[in-house]
């Protein structure tokens, strides 16, 4: 680990099982390295459920996908809060959309490429709290555990995310510490 020059951040795991801090790429971590050691898939990988324009966002506000999420991820509009972010990013996990992602990735932290697990399926987001992250604030925080099941486990991924404005546009810079 001591190749990695940039700070990324660190995941823990906090299924009852040790805590376990994964370097290497920002949320999510590639499931192959926080689920090392767990028995081998069964089932064959599957494609997430396809989100269509009217299903209920993934990212769970109140709207369909197209009224929600969408506009953000077509670049027809910017996150006006740093939760709106965080929020669109999940969903961009959720529809496969790394090039969102990469482009709402703060330069110094941003990976060069990005590279989903297919079989993982996104399935909610709980928001935990924020600090900051309005249109008044030039920083904020978000801090949320993303849900998914992947080769028929549930898990869940926690992560206290901080969040810049970039050219006046909210950006993902990286994660705090686990307290
Ligand atoms: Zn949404």
């Amino acid at each position: 680990m001591g190749d990695l020059s940039l700070k990324f951040p660190k995941w823990v795991q906090l299924q009852g099982v040790p805590l376990r801090r994964v370097v290497g790429v920002s949320w999510p971590a590639p499931a192959d390295r926080h689920n090392r050691g767990v028995s081998k898939p069964k089932n064959k990988p599957r494609r997430p459920a396809a989100v269509t324009p009217t299903s209920p966002c993934p990212c769970g506000r109140a709207e369909a996908y197209r009224d929600c999420c969408a506009p953000f991820h077509e670049g027809r509009a910017a996150a006006p809060t740093a939760e709106r972010l965080m929020r669109s990013r999940y969903s961009a996990f959720a529809v496969g959309d790394t090039g969102y992602l990469l482009r709402t990735w703060h330069p110094s932290t941003r990976p060069g490429s990005l590279a989903l697990e297919p079989a993982q399926r996104w399935t909610g987001l709980d928001i935990l709290g924020t600090t900051g992250g309005s249109a008044f604030h030039a920083e904020g925080t978000v801090e949320f555990r993303a849900h998914y099941s992947l080769h028929g486990h549930a898990d869940s991924q926690y992560e206290n995310s901080r969040f810049v404005r970039e050219n006046g546009q909210w950006v993902y810079l990286d994660a705090l510490p686990a307290a």
